[in-house]
């Protein structure tokens, strides 16, 4: 029965981390990790997802009960006002549609079923590059996937003209996906007033906006500031659907723990659209995990423990912010060529380097510094202990 399938390749992302778990070099760095890491290389529990752990296994009334279809009611409430804004007028007038998810990627496959059944879009528009798995997201629920222009290779910026024009071009009703910040490979965002042509072009175009929110909080360190995006495009009365993600955010990411919001023009039609949802949900995996929910509806309802996941997040994408600059004195210091501003001026997780596929296999094969081939590297690899062995190696890499 199954001896024709054949071998699939391995996923580049988790085939990266495999190859680095091998080699036994002793200066080797993990540079694909998609995971923060400590100065010491060491995942990160926050110190308020460890009290929220303590207080839930004391707690007599916390219990290991199916939850809903669309999840634990306190977290789904708590993580749209976060990203949403406590006083946003979508939420007080029930324009919401929300239910809890399995993190960003089980967020974002709900949402793209919820579209092929009921919506049935021409297509849906992704940025060149993007994260690999929002493509294949799509192809599954069979909504064909075009690409619209976002990297401009020769100022290492956006690709404005190229995306604006794909989104005029692009049939009525088609679906367009955004990473809402820190864009993932590029680490390049629209500025308030690119977002603002952006928005023009979906609005007067009847477009859809689907947000992937992966990184809020830990693009700047502010969470408002890395939600501003989708509450401007929804103060504008645009529509849209909203998937949200705590795996960075929290470091949450084994738990699973996102949830997806559509966002409506009336209390009505949102109720008829969550109980649809309800309905993909219950035939993918019936209802969702509990313990991130748990989790996180501690840490957002209680003000101290909020405060200290906000400080610590802070603190986060601070490390980061800082290894970009160590990085990029690293390279002055050692007389690279070129202009290297993009590693400080990108944000949030990851830097596109411009190495070409040639030059990251000399990073991996002779420096030992594992990568994407596309030329991403994940900043949370970097520390003070390894930032002048990447600078060397990337110098060597570009005279090889
Ligand atoms: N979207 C983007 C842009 C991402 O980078 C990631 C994680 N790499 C995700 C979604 C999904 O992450 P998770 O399913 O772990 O929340």
């Amino acid at each position: 029965k199954f001896g024709h399938i054949q071998l699939a390749p391995p996923d580049p992302i988790l085939g990266t981390a495999v190859a680095y778990n091998k080699d036994p070099h002793p200066n080797k760095v993990n540079l694909g990790v998609g995971a923060y890491r400590t100065n010491e290389g060491k995942p990160l529990i926050f110190q308020a997802v460890r009290e929220a752990e303590r207080a839930l296994i004391e707690d007599p009334a916390v219990n290991h009960e199916y939850l809903g279809i669309d999840g634990h009611e306190g977290f789904v409430r708590l993580a749209r006002e976060l990203l949403l804004g406590a006083d946003s007028p979508a939420i007080a007038e029930h324009r919401v549609a929300s239910s809890q998810g399995i993190s960003g990627t089980g967020s974002l496959r709900i949402g793209a079923e919820f579209l092929s059944v009921y919506l049935h879009p021409p297509c849906v528009l992704i940025s060149e590059p993007t994260w690999g798995n929002h493509i294949t997201i799509f192809e599954k629920v069979n909504v064909p996937v075009k690409k619209y222009p976002y990297w401009k290779l020769e100022t290492r910026g956006i690709d404005l003209d190229g995306m604006l024009a794909a989104l005029n071009e692009a049939p009525a009703g088609s679906v367009v996906l955004l990473h809402s910040c820190a864009h993932n490979p590029t680490g390049v965002d629209p500025t308030h007033e690119q977002w603002e042509r952006i928005f023009e072009v979906i609005l007067a175009r009847d477009l859809l906006a689907f947000f992937d929110s992966a990184y809020q909080g830990f693009a700047t360190g502010d969470l408002e500031a890395d939600a501003w995006a989708i509450r401007s495009f929804i103060s504008r009365g645009g529509q849209c659907l909203v998937s949200q993600s705590f795996a960075k955010n929290a470091g949450l990411y084994g738990e699973r723990i996102g949830a997806l919001h559509i966002v409506c023009t009336d209390s009505d039609t949102t109720e008829r659209v969550l109980s649809q949802l309800k309905i993909v949900v219950r035939a993918m995996y019936s209802n969702p995990p509990l313990h991130g929910a748990l989790i996180m509806a501690k840490i957002l309802g209680d003000p101290a423990l909020r405060e200290n996941w906000q400080n610590e997040l802070r603190g986060v994408a601070h490390r980061i912010i800082d290894m970009r600059r160590a990085l990029y004195e690293g390279l002055i210091k050692l007389g690279i060529a070129g202009d290297w501003t993009h590693i400080t001026s990108q944000i949030g997780m990851f830097s596109y380097t411009g190495l070409t596929p040639a030059q990251c296999e000399v990073m991996i094969n002779k420096w030992h510094c594992y990568m994407l081939k596309n030329g991403r590297i994940s900043m949370t690899g970097i520390n003070t202990h390894n930032v002048e062995y990447v600078a060397a190696a990337i110098k060597d890499s570009l005279e090889s």
